[in-house]
């Protein structure tokens, strides 16, 4: 019916047009996903050999200063509170998929994330917390998760054999974001040797969403609790540190944000 010429023409459109297709399909589904802000601070914390030398450093550190502490007698029992995430548990991925998504932070999709109960621990705080317990130090979770991600967390905590991952070792989000009287209630009864975080509020109530400078000065008027008391760990990816610089303005659009980080910045 049709030329062997005619047919042969057609098939070359055809794959031709699929090609084209294909490769638009390719650039659409790449041209999205640029490696930038916590993305690029996912990279760092899921590949640098720096980022884990930082978290060992600081749980080696934890433990020597427990050494020395467990020295002293004590009145009450003692602990040590401790946050979760970006401090025992690693929550890159969630910033790696909210990239490729090129969608920022919401309540909604972080909770779909810890419900996967899949974090890695952050190097070092495993076998850190197990040592503490070994040594009769109660471990006390204390998080900005919220009541409803409580049964993941546990499941999570407990997959890796965190000490003391039980529910009343463990306090959620409630009305603040501030941890001041929830750590009021773990030192009714225990004395606290240890904080531990990868946030500033993770430490003492002076750090809680305050401007810019005055957080920054709270942290020179402190410094000597650091590494003493306070067990800091790094977090590139997300905390206080970036909302303090846009004044916890959340619902700016990405966009706005980062206008007013850069004009913040110092340059040449
Ligand atoms: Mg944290």
């Amino acid at each position: 019916m049709f030329k062997r010429s005619t047919v042969f023409t057609f098939l070359i459109i055809l794959l031709s047009a699929c090609k084209v297709q294909n490769k638009i399909a390719i650039v659409n589904h790449e041209a999205p996903v640029v490696l930038q802000g916590p993305a690029w601070a996912a990279a760092w914390q899921q590949k640098a050999g720096e980022y884990k030398a930082l978290c060992y450093q600081a749980y080696n550190l934890a433990q020597m200063r427990l050494d020395f502490l467990l020295q002293r007698q004590y009145n009450k029992p003692v602990a040590i509170v401790t946050d979760i995430d970006e401090t025992v548990l690693d929550n890159s991925p969630y910033q790696v998929h909210q990239a490729i998504q090129n969608a920022e932070y919401s309540d909604s999709s972080w909770i779909e994330w810890t419900n996967k109960v899949d974090c890695d621990t952050v190097p070092g705080a495993r076998s850190f917390l197990s040592y503490a317990k070994s040594k009769g130090v109660a471990v006390f979770y204390i998080t900005n998760r919220l009541e409803k991600e409580r049964a993941a967390t546990l499941k999570d905590l407990q997959r890796w054999n965190f000490p003391d991952a039980t529910d009343d070792h463990l306090t959620m989000k409630t009305t603040t974001s501030g941890k001041e009287t929830r750590r009021k209630q773990v030192a009714d009864h225990y004395e606290i040797l240890l904080l531990l975080g990868d946030n500033l509020s993770d430490f003492s109530e002076v750090f809680d969403k305050k401007p810019l400078e005055e957080r920054n000065n709270n942290t020179e008027n402190n410094a000597s609790l650091f590494g003493s008391k306070f067990i800091v760990l790094p977090n590139a990816m997300y905390g206080d540190w970036d909302g303090a610089i846009y004044r916890f303005q959340y619902d700016l659009p990405a966009a706005e944000k980062e206008k007013i980080i850069l004009k913040s910045l110092k340059k040449y």
